[in-house]
């Protein structure tokens, strides 16, 4: 039985190695040649003095172009010349798949490539250490997510993708040919997480594309992003679900912290894990604070990009990185959304991470008439919906959810400049490839 080994790591026997990865670095120095061979887990040298190694063997091996992937094997010999402790002289290789010349971007050239390049090469940009730990952070936020939700006993689930309407109706949606009808991308599972809420499925979760026809050019917004949404029946209030989302963000930060401490090192990066509870601002602290700020908002704007940072930096002088914006005007806010009577506001929150949206949530109205007039009020056909609104018509208990764009999540945990660092093939109105 062949032995179990690692992909592309190291398999040693008796004092012999054999080692697969990719030729990162050739230094041909007269009497001796040294190989520098990079895998998943880092590099190791394969020195080649030119009196011990095999003639054919040196020449395959120091002309070999960068990039190559090969299997080495040789000699394992201590050496306190390398950061592993150990060197490998060579006795026989394979190439597995020489690469071209010239590559269409270094791997560890330390010039600036610009992100175009780097996106539309990314195979060869994920090489980078630095970069592909970026990814396997991801997986790991991921893998803590799942776990604190269904410590809380919450149930995953997955909602269709194309669908006939949109959880918010309009512009944000990209419609498909569905054979000879028109069907749209899911935007949010929003209704659906709703209607299973009238099932006993009383916790829910689902991490999966979202799809958002809209044509921002910014840093934290793509057309395809991964949104972590839950849902929690017979709450009382909104203040469950922010409990909930706060408790599950901890989980999250404290987890990665620790686990990701390898992958957190070869980005530079560390995670500061912030006190709790989360503060609370209301919407109208917030309006005054970017008021104060210099920009002139009326009751019932949205905060906006502008709005946002100022209210991050006021936070931040208070050493404050994530914090709630709850009592968003009504009007503000989707229909599905419970008002709060007697004012012009609304049970619904942002959770905010340094000044940048990374969540939006709230209780939602259960009660079938009050939510009908909410439709109408925001011009929608409550037929439309007809599909949505039957679950409410025979017992819908009390609600209430969220939805995280786990990009934007990342992104401000590692404070990378762009949300499409977070994404390994990100989708803009101006990116559909690789
Ligand atoms: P914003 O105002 O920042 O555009 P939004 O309020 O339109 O966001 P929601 O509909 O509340 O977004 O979606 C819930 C969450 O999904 C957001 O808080 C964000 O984390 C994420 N999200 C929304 N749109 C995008 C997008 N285009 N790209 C990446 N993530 C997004
Ligand atoms: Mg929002």
């Amino acid at each position: 039985m062949a032995a179990i080994k690692d992909s592309g790591s190291i398999s040693v026997e008796d004092g012999v190695a054999t080692v697969r990865g990719w030729v990162q670095d050739i230094r041909n120095m007269g009497g001796i040649s040294f190989l520098t061979l990079r895998d998943r887990h880092g590099t190791i040298q394969i020195t080649m003095p030119k009196k011990k190694v095999d003639p054919d063997l040196f020449g395959l091996l120091t002309k070999l172009p960068r990039e190559t992937a090969v299997s080495i094997t040789g000699d394992v010999k201590a050496s306190n010349q390398t950061s592993l402790g150990l060197e490998i002289i060579p006795t026989s290789a394979e190439v597995y798949s020489e690469a071209g010349v010239p590559l269409p971007m270094g791997v560890i050239d330390k010039v600036n490539v610009e992100m175009d390049t780097r996106l539309n090469n990314r195979f060869m940009d994920l090489r980078k250490p630095e970069i592909r730990a970026i990814f396997e952070l991801k997986s790991m936020m991921v893998g803590l997510i799942e776990e604190a939700v269904r410590k809380n006993g919450f149930v995953q689930v997955y909602t269709p993708k194309i669908s006939a309407a949109g959880a918010e109706g309009g512009a944000e949606l990209f419609q498909v040919q569905y054979f000879d009808r028109p069907a749209y991308l899911a935007q949010s599972p929003q209704l659906y997480k709703q209607i299973l809420m009238s099932t006993g499925l009383d916790r829910i979760f689902e991490i999966a594309p979202a799809f958002r026809a809209e044509r921002s050019n910014t840093n934290r917004h793509v057309t395809e992003f991964i949104s972590f949404d839950g849902e929690m029946s017979w709450i009382e209030n909104e203040e469950e679900v922010m409990a909930m989302i706060e408790e599950i963000i901890d989980y999250v930060l404290t987890g990665l912290k620790e686990r990701g401490r390898k992958q957190l090192e070869a980005i530079g990066k560390d995670i500061s894990v912030p006190a709790r509870p989360y503060p609370v601002l209301t919407y109208s602290e917030c309006l005054k604070i970017a008021n104060e700020g210099g920009l002139g908002l009326k009751d019932g704007d949205d905060l906006g990009t502008e709005g946002e940072k100022i209210v991050g930096d006021a936070m931040a002088a208070k050493g404050i990185d994530l914090y709630f914006i709850a009592e968003y005007p009504e009007e503000a806010k989707p229909f599905y959304i419970m008002e709060k009577d007697g004012t012009p506001y609304s049970f619904s929150f942002d959770l905010d991470y340094r000044g940048q949206e990374i969540s939006s949530g709230g209780q939602r109205e259960h009660r079938y008439d009050r939510l009908v007039a909410r439709m109408e009020k925001k011009g929608l056909n409550p037929e439309d919906f007809s599909f949505y609104l039957d679950a409410f018509r025979y017992g819908m208990p009390p609600h209430g959810g969220w939805g995280i764009g786990i990009e934007r999540l990342l992104v401000k945990m590692l404070d990378l400049p762009n949300i499409r660092e977070a994404i390994l093939f990100p989708r803009d109105p101006s990116r559909l490839s690789p």
